[in-house]
């Protein structure tokens, strides 16, 4: 393709996505297809000759749009959101466009220093610790993982060879295998997957401690089960503290959890993945009490602060531990810089990596500080908004405070057994579900079936969750 036909396409490409915002809430939130659907509309093998830029424009439509879920849809109000910005778009064509794979500084030298500076920008409007902030001297610092589940991983694994190295300090005759055999990372029963994947892969038992009907892990729970593992010969090294549970948007005490790490030397992880961004407003930032012993912090601008996906912001109070974890050094990526300069390359999983800060750049400048906190505040209110809908309707409860952007609910059946309540609110979710016009996701504590709505969303506001609460009362009148 010539350039100029490039900026044709280019320019049919940016039309495109304009009006898909334009018209999104037009289009059915969650998609009609079933699976396998794809391969009946594609041809079995690539083509041998090139096709024109038009013939692929067309099929965009027609192959690829009714399959999607449009989390951008105001009647999107699962999971927790997916951002989107312009100036983040802006700034993802600049990485495609520029491409680099800045594993090293010397691999590219911008791609480094601009992830440094911004982690420090990020890390300062969230009111993070100075402990995190790089400053050009370290050893904290900022790092962008692709997401939090990587982030807990790299932050267990660097818990694992600092726990193997001090063990083996005090006793070098033990094998390093035993050591691991021993280890004991903590968990609440209300955290994401993700934790006990990073122990599986990882090799770490992870135990999941449980949580009351508040959904929030208690630094007392914690510190009994770590002293009951000591008393049995194993090594307590590392929890994952969460900020805002998937399930629940509940907070763990990481306060009382991060006293009982430090006198324990206990690795401790805040996992902010959505509610991170939220610390944008100093008004919020009571949720993060106690950040200042955390040992690592993550949150996914991705999901709530205007970043396009894939953007997980880590910082570690002591890089070195990242950097001890997994070193290796082939010739092939050395550099004479090396002493003076930080490689994410020690940082993360993979080596290649894309550039990434650039995003949070675009946004950080184009929105503001100011802008992103307006953002989340419009998504806190319309939470309010609809939490005070549902305590309007006495055939309703809400189940957790709302806090930020998520409001958990369930029918109400006065004097039925908690098996016949479920039942009726999974039949509640299922005529929502099939009816269509808002896309929700149901979660479950202690046994309690309930439909959490998240609001918040690129296009969500007042009337879009007017609209939603009108869906789901609908739904709730014909059971
Ligand atoms: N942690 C929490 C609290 C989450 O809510 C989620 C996803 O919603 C994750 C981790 C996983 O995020 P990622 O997809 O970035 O790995």
């Amino acid at each position: 393709i010539e350039p100029e036909a490039f900026r044709l396409a280019a320019a049919n490409m940016v039309d495109y996505v304009i009006k898909y915002y334009c018209d999104v809430d037009k289009r059915q939130t969650f998609s009609d297809v079933k699976p396998g659907f794809m391969r009946a509309l594609l041809p079995e093998s690539p083509p041998d000759r090139p096709e024109s830029w038009q013939e692929v424009f067309s099929d965009i439509e027609r192959i690829v749009m009714d399959g999607m879920t449009h989390w951008q849809s105001p009647g999107f109000f699962s999971y927790y959101p997916s951002s989107a910005s312009y100036p983040s778009m802006l700034a993802d064509m600049l990485c495609s466009g520029v491409p680099c794979i800045g594993f090293s500084w010397a691999s590219s030298p911008s791609c480094t220093e601009l992830e440094t500076v911004m982690m420090d920008w990020l890390g300062k409007a969230i009111g993070l610790p100075e402990c995190f902030i790089h400053g050009g001297h370290g050893p904290g610092g900022g790092v962008i993982q692709g997401t939090a589940s990587e982030a807990t991983l790299v932050a267990l694994i660097a818990a694992r060879s600092k726990t193997i190295r001090r063990e083996l300090s005090r006793d070098p005759n033990q094998r390093t295998h035993d050591i691991v055999g021993r280890m004991v990372a903590y968990t609440s029963q209300c955290s994401h997957s993700s934790v006990e994947r990073a122990g599986l892969l990882s090799l770490v038992e992870v135990r999941r401690l449980p949580v009351k009907d508040d959904g929030a892990l208690e630094g007392g729970v914690l510190k009994e089960a770590v002293l009951e593992d000591r008393k049995a010969g194993r090594i307590p090294m590392f929890v994952c503290v969460t900020i805002g549970t998937t399930s629940c948007c509940t907070f763990d005490d990481l306060e009382g959890i991060g006293k009982t790490c430090e006198t324990e030397d206990i690795w401790c992880h805040v996992d902010a993945a959505y509610a991170g961004a939220a610390l944008v407003c100093p008004e919020f930032r009571f949720i993060c009490k106690g950040i200042e012993r955390a040992t690592s912090f993550n949150f996914n601008p991705h999901k709530w602060l205007m970043v396009q996906f894939d953007c997980s912001a880590m910082w570690v109070r002591d890089s070195t531990d990242l950097i001890n974890s997994a070193e290796v050094n082939p010739l092939y990526l050395r550099h004479n810089t090396e002493s003076a300069t930080i490689d994410y390359r020690h940082w993360q999983i993979p080596l290649g990596r894309r550039f990434r800060s650039l995003k949070l750049w675009f946004v950080l400048r184009m929105v503001g500080v100011e802008g992103l906190r307006s953002h989340i505040r419009r998504g806190v209110r319309e939470a309010k908004h609809l939490e005070e809908l549902v305590r309007c309707d006495e055939r309703f409860e809400v189940l957790f405070p709302v806090i930020l952007g998520l409001v958990c609910i369930k029918l109400k059946r006065p004097g039925s057994s908690l098996e016949d309540e479920n039942d009726l609110n999974e039949r509640l979710y299922d005529k929502i579900h099939e009816d269509r016009r808002i896309f929700i996701v149901p979660a479950t504590l202690n046994g309690v079936y309930f439909i959490r709505i998240c609001t918040g969303s690129t296009h969500c506001s007042i009337e879009q969750v007017n609209k939603c609460w009108q869906v789901i009362t609908e739904m709730a009148g014909e059971l």
